[in-house]
C-alpha cells in the first residue's frame, strides 16, 4: 500500500463547492488503495483578511500574536475538509500542526521546521484514516504557535512527505503546473513537464510563488518526489526532480519579485572596509542583502547600492541612521518602486549570449536597468516596478518564442 501526501492551496478550498471537490479527489486516491495525508491552506483570502483585521487594531502587533491569529485560517479549512470527507463516508481525522507533531524553531511568522514527531500521524494512518493536517503552522519549544512564512503550506506538505517517507508529494493549486512564467502575466507561457530542484528553487526564491522556496529546498534535501498539478482538472502537471546532465543551456523560466527596495549610500569614503562595515551592521540583524553594486572610486569617494526585501527597508534605514557617523555617507537614498526580474536555467555561466539577449529584450522594450547580478543558474536585473510585467513579457517572448 502506497502513501501519498497531497496539498491543497487556498483557492482550491475557497468555498463549500471547492471543499467538496477536494474531498472527492482525496477519496479517489484513498479508494484506489493508498494511505492519504493531506496538508491544507486557509480558504481563499482568509490569511490576508486576518492580517487586515490585525492592522485595524495594531499595525505593530508582535509576531507571536500574529501567528496565533493567522494559524486559525488553516484550522477552519481542516475541519471543513474533514466534514466533507465524513459526508462522503470515509474515515477521516483533522489535526492542527501541533497535533500532527510539527516542531519548529522560535522565529515567529517565519519559523523553520526542526522535525515532525510522527507518532500520532502514524497511528491515524495505521487505522486507515485519511489525515487532514493544517498547513503553515507548528509549535516551538516554548509551546507557542508558529507559522512558516507566507506560502508555507507547501513546506508543510513536503515535510510530511519526507517524515512519513511518502511515495509522492502532490501540490494541487489553481494552475496546471509550473510554467515558463506566471501564466497570469504571460498569456503564452508554456507548462514545463519537469524541472530540476535547483531551477525550481531559484524560480521560487526569485518570485514564482507557485511553490514556497523552502518546500523545494526540503524536497531536494530529502529526495521527495514532488508534483505540481491543478486541483480543478486531471491534466498532467509538472514533476520537480533531480535532473540528468545539462546538455544545452535552456532558459527555463522568467520571474519577477516585487518585494524589493533599493538603498544607495552616496559619497562614502573610498577606503578598505567600507562594504564590510555596512553589510556587517545589516547582517547582524539577520537581514538579507541581495543585489549589490559599488561604483569605482572618484575623488576619494564611491557609491554603494544594494537591495533588501521591501519589508526590511524601514529597519535597514534605521540601522544606517543609527550608524551614520561610522558610515559617513554624503547621502542615503532609497527607492521602493523597483522590481527584480530574473531568468533561470542551469548552465547559464557557459553562455555569454544569454545576458546579451536578455538586455536586448529590455532595450527593445525601452526598459531601463538599474542593477544586474548573474550566477551559474540565473541572471537578475532591477527595473522600475511599473515596467516589471512588461519586462517579463518581453524577455519571455525573446527566449521562448524566438
Ligand atoms: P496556492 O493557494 O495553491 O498555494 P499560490 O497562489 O500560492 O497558490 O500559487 C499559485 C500561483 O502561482 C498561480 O496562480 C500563478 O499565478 C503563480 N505563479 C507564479 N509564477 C508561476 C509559474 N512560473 N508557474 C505557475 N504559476 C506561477
Ligand atoms: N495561508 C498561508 C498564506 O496565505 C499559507 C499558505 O497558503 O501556504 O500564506
Ligand atoms: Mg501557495
Amino acid at each position: 500500500m502506497g502513501l501519498i501526501v497531497q496539498k491543497y492551496g487556498g483557492t482550491s478550498v475557497r468555498d463549500a463547492e471547492r471543499v467538496m471537490n477536494v474531498a472527492n479527489r482525496i477519496v479517489e486516491a484513498y479508494d484506489a488503495g493508498n494511505n492519504v495525508v493531506v496538508a491544507v491552506s486557509a480558504q481563499g483570502d482568509t490569511t490576508d483578511n486576518l492580517i487586515e483585521k490585525a492592522m485595524e487594531i495594531n499595525s505593530n502587533a508582535s509576531k507571536r500574536e500574529m501567528d496565533v491569529l493567522l494559524s486559525t485560517g488553516e484550522q477552519i479549512s481542516i475541519s471543513l475538509l474533514a466534514m466533507a470527507i465524513e459526508k462522503i463516508g470515509r474515515p477521516v481525522i483533522s489535526l492542527t500542526g501541533w497535533q500532527a507533531g510539527f516542531k519548529t524553531d522560535a522565529a515567529y511568522s517565519n519559523a523553520r521546521i526542526d522535525r515532525i514527531d510522527t507518532e500520532r500521524l502514524q497511528n491515524e494512518i495505521d487505522k486507515r484514516r485519511i489525515v487532514i493536517v493544517a498547513g503553515f503552522q507548528g509549535i516551538n519549544k516554548y509551546g507557542d504557535i508558529t507559522t512558516l512564512g507566507r506560502g508555507g503550506s507547501d513546506t508543510s506538505a513536503v515535510a510530511l512527505a519526507a517524515a512519513l517517507n511518502a511515495d509522492i508529494c502532490e501540490i494541487y493549486t489553481d494552475v496546471d503546473g509550473v510554467y515558463t512564467a506566471d501564466p497570469r502575466i504571460v498569456k503564452n507561457a508554456k507548462k514545463l513537464d519537469d524541472i530540476s530542484y535547483d531551477e525550481m528553487l531559484e524560480l521560487a526564491s526569485l518570485g514564482a510563488n507557485v511553490l514556497h522556496n523552502r518546500s523545494v529546498e526540503m524536497a531536494k534535501k530529502y529526495h521527495v518526489k514532488l508534483a505540481v498539478k491543478s486541483s480543478l482538472n486531471k491534466v498532467e502537471g509538472t514533476l520537480v526532480k533531480e535532473v540528468n546532465k545539462v546538455e544545452k543551456m535552456l532558459v527555463r523560466g522568467v520571474t519577477r519579485d516585487n518585494d524589493v527596495a533599493r538603498i544607495s549610500l552616496c559619497g562614502v569614503e573610498d577606503t578598505p572596509g567600507k562594504a564590510f562595515t555596512v553589510f556587517s551592521l545589516i547582517s547582524k540583524e539577520n537581514i538579507g542583502v541581495d543585489l549589490i553594486l559599488q561604483s569605482i572610486g572618484n575623488n576619494g569617494k564611491k557609491d554603494i547600492s544594494f537591495t533588501v526585501k521591501e519589508s526590511d527597508l524601514d529597519r535597514v534605514i534605521e540601522i544606517l541612521e543609527e550608524n551614520k557617523e561610522i558610515i559617513n555617507a554624503q547621502e542615503i537614498k532609497f527607492a521602493k518602486d523597483v522590481s527584480k526580474v530574473s531568468i533561470v536555467g542551469a548552465g547559464m555561466v557557459n553562455n555569454a549570449g544569454v545576458a546579451t539577449k536578455m538586455f536586448e529584450a529590455l532595450y527593445n522594450a525601452h526598459i531601463n536597468i538599474n542593477m544586474i547580478a548573474t550566477s551559474e543558474i540565473k541572471i537578475s536585473v532591477l527595473v522600475p516596478r511599473k515596467d516589471a510585467e512588461r519586462a517579463v513579457v518581453a524577455i519571455h517572448d525573446k527566449f521562448m518564442l524566438a
